[in-house]
């Protein structure tokens, strides 16, 4: 009989462990509360991705005379905006829906709960009627995802204090924002504001924005924000956002307060794991909500999966996606074949700010710490044609490798592309690959992948 599995969630973990299983020959059962595609396309990596490049069009538009043509400054069609988003977001979960149900998935639109290790019920809401029902299973992936945290000195209204999720579709583009928190999803909410022409306050906890970050890459993108406009208040902490008139108010615990016409909230995430029922199934979440996994995303309960945002690993949708798979193959039963683990590590992750930022596997920052031996190797953007050709020098490709074996350990790119140009040294942190592979790689000219050549020289 095939294996009954059954998967709360249908975003990027739950839609592709649902389509492996199923080629795989599992009877899939998936349950989704809200659209398939999950946050990932409906809230959170699509519409703002979508809103960054059209104000990634907008900026460069205001710079056309670099290129030998008179600037020009666009006005912004709201309703024509939406529109862009929503038809991506259709497409994309269309697509998904398509895909599962052409592999045999059976989706089940309802909220689940666990009744015990072996079963849930699930609550459906038809026409105005909740109706619930069993389902058993033989595995089940718990892929629920997470929602923005929302810290107990300030409540979102909706209107003008704003949590990331209630700023798309924009019915109102803001003339001024404050951000409060400048991690990846800070940085990117900064950008995408002034790219529209807001003026853009960032509240910066600590000294530098993107925290964690490789110093030099935060200091590019801080000169960005600098040139923009952007005014930082480093070293400060929120602590009350409040309304006055057509105002919010943010004040902070040294005392200085920011007047905007909006507040955006980027200050983390929270698992969608309450709800769940995890005690019915003896599941045990960690003390922040997070279901603990192991290498092969299987939890305390041997038969239950966790994976994407709500296993607390790295909260990207690639990382979701590249679980969602494992989970399936271990179970389908293939982790016992030729199987490479999940490593963490080594996944690349981007900014989409302008320049764009991206880095894989080992910080500079991390080997210095660690006392590792490593080669660290930089070559700015503006020692290629194509850089000139752009009328785009800002930012550089820095790769970090092992001095006595020439293996590839990480790098970081800033700079125009970045996202695309570092699945080259994802590729050779992953495969193990030398810098003299990407060396005596015939790359294209011009193009702004000889930098990445010659930062392997
Ligand atoms: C603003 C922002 C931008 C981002 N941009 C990027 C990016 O550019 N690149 C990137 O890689 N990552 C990005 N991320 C992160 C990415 O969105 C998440 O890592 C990804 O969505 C996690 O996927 P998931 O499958 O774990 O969960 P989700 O995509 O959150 O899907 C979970 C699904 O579970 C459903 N669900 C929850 N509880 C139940 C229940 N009880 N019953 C039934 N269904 C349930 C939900 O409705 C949802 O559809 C971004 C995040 C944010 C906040």
């Amino acid at each position: 009989m095939a294996v009954r599995f059954l998967i709360i969630g249908g975003g990027p973990a739950g839609n592709t462990a649902a389509t492996f299983a199923a080629r795989l020959g599992a009877e899939v059962t998936m349950v989704e509360r809200d659209v398939v595609g999950g946050a990932a396309h409906l809230l959170d990596c699509i519409p703002s991705k979508t809103m960054i490049a059209t104000g990634g069009a907008m900026s460069f538009s205001r710079r056309l005379h670099g290129m030998g043509l008179e600037d020009v400054e666009p006005e912004i069609d709201v309703d024509a905006l939406t529109e862009r988003i929503e038809g991506i977001k259709t497409h994309l979960g269309n697509n998904t829906t398509q895909l599962l149900q052409s592999q045999g998935v059976t989706i089940i639109r309802g909220s689940a709960r666990f009744k015990t290790p072996h079963s849930v019920v699930v609550d459906q809401v038809e026409n105005g009627k909740t109706t619930t029902r069993t389902i058993e299973f033989d595995a089940c992936l718990v892929a629920t995802g997470s929602r923005p945290r929302i810290p107990d000195w300030v409540q979102p209204d909706g209107e003008r204090i704003l949590t990331t999720r209630e700023c798309y579709p924009p019915r109102v583009f803001p003339k001024s924002v404050c951000v409060i928190g400048s991690g990846v999803t800070g940085v990117e909410f900064v950008h995408m504001f002034s790219s529209f022409g807001a003026k853009v306050t960032l509240v910066v906890s600590r000294q530098q924005v993107l925290p964690g970050k490789d110093p030099e890459v935060a200091a590019v993108l801080e000169d960005d924000f600098l040139r923009r406009g952007v005014s930082l208040l480093k070293g400060a902490r929120a602590k009350s956002i409040t309304r006055e008139g057509d105002e919010v108010v943010v004040r902070c615990d040294d005392g200085r307060e920011v007047r905007a016409s909006h507040a955006v909230l980027a200050i983390g995430s929270v698992p969608n794991s309450d709800g769940l029922d995890l005690e019915a199934a003896g599941v045990v979440p960690d003390k922040n909500g997070f279901i603990s996994i192991n290498h092969h995303c299987i939890t305390n309960v041997e038969h239950i999966y966790a994976a994407g945002d709500v296993s607390g690993k790295l909260p990207l949708s690639s990382v979701a996606s590249m679980q969602g798979r494992k989970v399936a193959e271990h179970v389908m039963g293939l982790h016992t074949r030729e199987h490479r683990h999940l490593d963490y590590d080594k996944a690349a992750s981007a900014i989409f700010t302008e320049p764009e930022i991206a880095d894989v596997g080992l910080a500079e920052a991390e080997a210095f710490a660690s006392g590792r031996k490593i080669r660290v190797t930089k070559v700015p953007f503006s020692a290629t044609p194509k850089a000139l050709i752009n009328n785009d020098s800002r930012g550089f490709v820095k790769i970090i490798s092992d001095p006595a074996t020439g293996v590839v350990l990480g790098g970081s790119i800033v700079g125009r592309h970045a996202a695309e140009l570092i699945s080259v040294i994802a590729l050779a942190v992953t495969a193990n690959l030398k810098v003299t592979d990407i060396v005596e790689s015939l790359l294209v000219h011009p193009a702004l992948s000889e930098a990445l050549a010659e930062a392997a020289e």
